[in-house]
């Protein structure tokens, strides 16, 4: 049992959003865009013009990130979703919060006419990583950036912690027995080795735990026990450093902390989703199930991000040296 167990549709921190058209991973990530007070800030400078038009994400996100935080405002996310539902996304259809995380931030990159507060949105979550293939032949070494929204970490059956994931990503893995990599040098398929390394990290650090995983067409969730800590340090990215790349990567000893939790509850045919935050200014932790919003403890976030099919999805780390106030 949670040991609050006040049911309030309003905090002074924390605004309820209730649920229209199985809105609950909408309003989850709401709540997580919500505690990320730096994207309001950027959001905040720009003074969208008259001629936007109605279907414009980044003009519906800023409107309701502002009446999230308005007491007298009735229903604050029903423009945006209403401007969802004219994109991709369907209503009453259950939605994967990692997809629709990038839809939205794609979306803002695609149609914020302010070219230079899009850049700074995009600088705010962007994680880059170099992909090196090097041929068990030659010894040549192909090297390709690439730029993510959020870090992709597979989880194994059974136990795992954030830093065991993050090593595995970062593990070196032979491409052998058909999945051979064309090599530029030897003009051919060769075995060779693949590896991902670590270029920078963003202010604003979105992991996502890949629990669902196609198996013959079908998808499961891996409701696996994933531990993490509310503050870790960028030591746990040692294993995905080269010094071969030329890059700004983090330097040693400097500190994210965890601020959002977007959790799964249920299958990966039928679920819902909810958010564990943690507002900037404040060390409280509060749980947002739809409209019910209630403070809890770090020691109840912990527990129920891993309690059967409760389960941490994505997980939103904030640097510290970003804001010393954070
Ligand atoms: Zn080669």
């Amino acid at each position: 049992m949670l040991r609050v167990n006040r049911e309030l549709t309003y905090l002074e921190e924390v605004r309820g959003l209730f649920n229209d058209s199985l809105s609950c991973c909408v309003n989850a990530l709401l709540q997580s865009f919500s505690a990320t007070t730096e994207l309001l800030d950027i959001l905040n400078k720009w003074n969208p013009s008259d001629r936007i038009e109605r279907s414009n994400i980044p003009l519906h996100l800023k409107n309701t990130l502002l009446a999230m935080r308005d007491v007298s405002h009735p229903d604050p996310h029903v423009d945006f979703l209403d401007s969802l539902y004219r994109h991709t996304i369907r209503r009453y259809t259950q939605q994967d919060a990692d997809e629709i995380f990038h839809i939205i931030l794609n979306l803002i990159q695609k149609q914020m006419p302010d070219r230079c507060l899009a850049q700074e949105i995009r600088s705010l979550y962007e994680i880059k990583v170099e992909t090196q293939v090097k041929c068990s032949h030659c010894a040549s070494v192909q090297r390709m950036p690439t730029s993510l929204f959020s870090l992709p970490l597979a989880i194994c059956e059974g136990g795992n912690t954030l830093e065991s994931c993050i090593n595995s990503f970062f593990q070196l893995q032979n491409l052998v027995d058909g999945e051979e990599w064309f090599c530029d040098q030897c003009e051919k398929k060769q075995p060779s080795t693949h590896e991902l390394k670590l270029v920078s990290l963003p202010p604003i650090l979105c992991v996502h735990l890949k629990r669902f995983r196609n198996d013959r067409g079908f998808t499961r969730k891996l409701n696996s026990k994933v531990t993490f800590l509310e503050t870790f340090s960028t030591d746990v990215f040692a294993a995905g450093q080269s010094e071969n790349v030329a890059n700004d990567s983090p330097r040693a000893g400097e500190h994210y902390s965890l601020y959002a939790v977007i959790v799964h509850i249920g299958s990966a045919m039928s679920g819902h989703y909810t958010a564990y935050i943690r507002p900037f200014q404040d060390q409280a932790w509060y749980y947002a199930d739809d409209n019910h919003v209630q403070p809890v403890t770090w020691s109840d976030v912990q527990q129920y991000t891993y309690k059967g099919s409760s389960t941490a999805y994505l997980l939103l780390y904030r640097k510290k040296s970003w804001n010393s106030s954070g």
